[in-house]
This record gives C-alpha cells, sequence and structure tokens, in this order.
C-alpha cells in the first residue's frame, strides 16, 4: 500500500484497510454482505423511478408552486419559507444545502441534525468531519466541486428519520437543486436518501457497488457519515464505494 493511499485511509480513519473485521452489530440498512468488487464493468442499472405519490397535508404549499423555474435566491427564500410539511413546526432554520453550484459531484443525505439545523449548514459535526475526510480520499472538497444537500431540509425531530410523505414534499426543492447543479454523479448517502433517489426499499448493502439513475444523473449509493461513526468496519466499504465512484466519475469525464 502506497504511503499516498497510507494517508487517504488514516483520513477516514480505516487504516488499516485489510484487517478482517467482524461484521458491525445488526442495523436494517446494513446487514453482513461481503464488498461489493469494485469490476469495471459495473452495470448501468436505470430503474423505472416508482415514486409515491405525494401525501396530502392540511397546511397550504404557496411556496412549493413553481419551484421548477426558480434559481438559487428564489429556491432559498422559497424553502426558508416552506411550511409544505409538519417538519417546519419545529426547525430553527431551514437547511438548503452547501457548496459549488456547479458542482460534478453532488451529495445528497438524510435530512438537517441538530447541529445542521443550528447553524444553517448540512453534515457539520462529527459526522461531517467524516464527510471531509470522506471527501478529501478522493481528493475532494468540501464546496470544491462538491454540493451537498438533503433529501428533506428541515430537521425531523428527535432525528428520527423523515418519513415518506415528508421526502415527497421536499421533493421538488432537491430534483430543483440536482437541476440548477446539473452534477455529472450523485451520491445517496444512507438509506432515506437512497430511496428518495432510486424508489422503493433500498438495503444499501445490496444497492452499493452499481450506478443508478435520477432525472438522467448516474446516482451511487454508500453509507452516511453518521452511520459510518457509529459502525466503524463499514468505513473500509465506504472506501470502496468512494473509489467506486471515484472511477465512475472518470469514466463519465471522458465520454
Ligand atoms: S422539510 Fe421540505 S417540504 Fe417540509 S417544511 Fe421543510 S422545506 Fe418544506
Amino acid at each position: 500500500m502506497s504511503q499516498q493511499k497510507d494517508q487517504i485511509l488514516a483520513e477516514m480513519g480505516i487504516k488499516p484497510l485489510w484487517r478482517l473485521r467482524q461484521a458491525s452489530p445488526a442495523e436494517p440498512q446494513a446487514e453482513p454482505v461481503p464488498p461489493v468488487p469494485l469490476a469495471d464493468d459495473a452495470e448501468l442499472v436505470v430503474r423505472e423511478q416508482k415514486l409515491e405519490p405525494a401525501v396530502p397535508h392540511s397546511v397550504p404549499e404557496p411556496a412549493l408552486s413553481g419551484v421548477a423555474g426558480m434559481d438559487w435566491d428564489t429556491l432559498g427564500e422559497a424553502v426558508s419559507a416552506c411550511q409544505a410539511c409538519r417538519l417546519c413546526e419545529r426547525r430553527k432554520q431551514a437547511v438548503l444545502g452547501v457548496g459549488d453550484p456547479h458542482a460534478d459531484w453532488m451529495l445528497v443525505g438524510e435530512g438537517p441534525g441538530a447541529e445542521e439545523d443550528a447553524r444553517g449548514e448540512p453534515f457539520v459535526g462529527q459526522a461531517g468531519k467524516l464527510l471531509d475526510a470522506m471527501l478529501a480520499a478522493i481528493a475532494l472538497k468540501r464546496g470544491e466541486n462538491v454540493y451537498i444537500a438533503n433529501a428533506v431540509k428541515c430537521r425531523p425531530p428527535g432525528n428520527r428519520t423523515p418519513e415518506p410523505a415528508e421526502i415527497e414534499a421536499c421533493r421538488p426543492y432537491l430534483e430543483r437543486q440536482i437541476a440548477l447543479v446539473k452534477p455529472k454523479l450523485i451520491l445517496a448517502m444512507g438509506r432515506p436518501a437512497a430511496q428518495t433517489l432510486i424508489g422503493g426499499e433500498v438495503k444499501i448493502g445490496a444497492a452499493r457497488g452499481k450506478l443508478f439513475s435520477y432525472l438522467d444523473v448516474p446516482v451511487i449509493v454508500t453509507y452516511h457519515p453518521a452511520y459510518l461513526l457509529r459502525n466503524l468496519p463499514d468505513k473500509a466499504r465506504a472506501w470502496e464505494d468512494l473509489c467506486f465512484a471515484k472511477d465512475q466519475m472518470a469514466r463519465l469525464a471522458s465520454t
């Protein structure tokens, strides 16, 4: 293993990489499957989107009208004022996203946590530090050719998983972000993000190492940094996913 790779893996906290580990305690989205080989012939999987219809809710949603035509400024204003789902009720602020508005890479997580809610930026705190290390591992940096967003823009109380109706209510904003950024590749981090972009029930372990598509943008699935903080053995799998993503980006850039 090269010195450079050693440094990268150390940054991610997964050095040494090849130590045999026991599978982590069971978590629904992280069944102990063997790592997906980083095959060069990874299949392009384009699934028909089977999205749940938006669930009607009692709060009027004037903010969602015309989202598809919004620029960044109006989108930010609309999200800040949005009351389209009940997540608006306990937020300190809505968290739209952060980064290069014309990035090749777009990362999509689940939703703001307490620190994100307080600071107005996605992926801060310990999970954010790990994400920054993951980005550094593939020679990327927050804000430089990377845009980071979440499936829902307001913090779910108690950091619970966003409900499908909340994700559907917020989907127009995410879709507008994707349309404005025009990323070459989306990294879906964690099960809710993966399910938002791929549709249906997603198991991270089974979805890793494949290319999906959302709005004609290739999507790769990996673990959420907050999950990795609790399940250290899966960092090695996340490293594999990042290598796979970088390889796919290189292919996309050359076509
Ligand atoms: S989570 Fe999304 S849809 Fe719900 S209130 Fe916040 S911005 Fe609006």
